[in-house]
């Protein structure tokens, strides 16, 4: 028995190794297009920044380790052209054909162009993008930069960005910053980029690289699904525009399975399809994937739309919707939102902004937005754990969080909201 992956990154690879954790006797081979795999996207901003000194540091595995640990096999610089289902076969570059029993798809999404496409200019995916991003600033030494779009990676890129000094220009085409419809976090990202000197303009459409004369350009207006290959081979996709998929992962042929940022999962909150590509999620994704292309059932029910950036210093962490969202979704939303210190004045607290958003009909926490120096992650996972478990605020209020000094004061800062939250509703 074959498995066959496409894909060499994060969702294709958590398929092959938990397959493999499975089925020791499952043949399994991974085709990945690119020269490097299991790579961490997400430290690429670092890379850039300097933080991160060689691009070999965020590489995790190589294929050696696959082959030698796992005993998986791993086909670098190998793109699948087609995939013939009838006959389970995948056609390669270079026409050689390879037979499959079952199919992961991981095929990954890439980023929306903006034209035209020019030397200064660099999209910010890849691990080559990284390197080719990071040689440009060291021999050319740029002094300004345009970086299009005000997504979590292109506010990564602006810090990174304005780190080596540039003056650096944010463009967003909506009025919204992170792909959140919420107007006071885009008022209070923009005001935290003017302090470091980084203007943010939101509703600024930049049709064409031409109009910009800045010597250096970013571009990070979102991603789309790489799903031709599933589309030629009859494989559904879904109103996002992504690959259809159960909760194992399974698209509509019998033993294909996708994952990752190639395919659809479900907003547990709203209970539709969503397509909010991030590394944790494809993960799991493939994760699941790999058990039931294995033959084990599993299910991976969905996400809550939790995410974490540092802009410039300060963490920003979101999870469920925001009120706007909440409320074209139907709920009738609430919210609070307070100011505190992330602990007490003696061990240096910090302010942090906490939004806690509830839904009056059901008093289920529906969101969070939480902005700080520290803890962030910690108080957004909270967040998320409580809209997973549907609670109430309620319930929430009375959570037994953690205090000590020099980690939190004795009110934690998410149930000071909550409290506040709680009268409103
Ligand atoms: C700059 C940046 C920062 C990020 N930061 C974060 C973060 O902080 N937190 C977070 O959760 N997520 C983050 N992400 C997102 C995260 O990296 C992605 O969600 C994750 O990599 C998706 O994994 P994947 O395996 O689905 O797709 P990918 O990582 O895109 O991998 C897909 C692979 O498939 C290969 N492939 C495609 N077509 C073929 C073919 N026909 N034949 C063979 N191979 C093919 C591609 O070459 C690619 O290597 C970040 C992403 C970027 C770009």
């Amino acid at each position: 028995m074959r498995l066959a992956v496409i894909g060499g990154v994060a969702a294709g690879l958590s398929a092959a190794a938990r397959a493999r954790r499975l089925d020791a006797e499952l043949e399994i081979v991974v085709f990945e297009k690119g020269g490097t795999i299991s790579y961490g996207a997400c430290g690429l901003p670092y890379l850039v920044e300097g933080r991160v000194r060689r691009p070999e540091d965020l590489i995790v595995y190589t294929p050696e380790y696959f082959r030698r640990e796992r005993n998986i096999e791993i086909r670098t610089q190998t793109e699948v052209t087609g995939i013939l289902h009838p006959r389970r076969e995948l056609s390669l570059a270079g026409g050689e054909r390879v037979r499959y029993d079952r199919l992961v798809i991981a095929t990954g999404a890439r980023p929306v162009p903006i034209e035209p496409p020019a030397p200064n200019v660099f999209a910010l995916q890849t691990f080559d993008d990284g390197i080719r991003l990071r040689k440009f600033l060291e021999s050319r030494k740029p002094r300004s930069a345009a970086v299009i779009g005000a997504g979590y990676i292109g506010l990564e890129a602006a810090e990174a960005l304005r780190t080596h000094g540039m003056q650096v220009e944010v463009f967003e085409g909506s009025a919204h910053v992170l792909g959140r419809e919420d107007a006071h976090l885009t008022e209070w990202v923009r005001r935290h980029l003017e302090r470091f000197g980084i203007p943010l303009l939101v509703n600024r459409t930049v049709r064409s690289l031409e109009d910009l004369s800045h010597e250096l350009i970013v571009t990070a207006i979102g991603f789309k699904p790489n799903v031709e290959l599933a589309i030629d081979a009859g494989i559904e996709l879904g109103r996002t525009g992504a690959i259809r998929v159960t909760d194992r992962m399974e698209t509509n042929l019998a033993g294909v399975f996708a994952a990752g940022d190639c395919a659809e999962t479900r907003h547990l909150l709203t209970d539709s399809p969503a397509h909010i590509p991030l590394g944790t999620t494809a993960n799991k994704m493939g994760r699941v994937a790999g058990a039931n292309a294995a033959g084990v059932r599993e299910r991976f029910p969905g996400v809550c739309g939790t995410a974490i950036v540092r802009v410039c210093g300060t963490g920003i962490g979101i999870t469920g919707l925001s009120s706007e969202q909440a409320r074209r979704e139907g709920f009738q939303p609430a919210s609070a939102r307070i100011t505190a210190k992330d602990k007490p004045g003696y061990f240096r607290g910090r302010p942090t902004t906490i939004e806690l958003i509830a839904d009056r009909g059901t008093r289920r926490i529906v969101g969070a937005n939480i902005i700080g120096e520290e803890g962030v992650a910690g108080r957004v996972n909270v967040v998320a754990t409580a809209i997973t478990a549907g609670l109430r605020i309620d319930d929430f209020e009375a959570l037994d969080l953690a205090y000590a000094p020099p980690f939190a004061p004795v009110w934690d800062p998410l149930l000071i909201c909550a409290q506040q939250l709680s009268k409103l509703l």
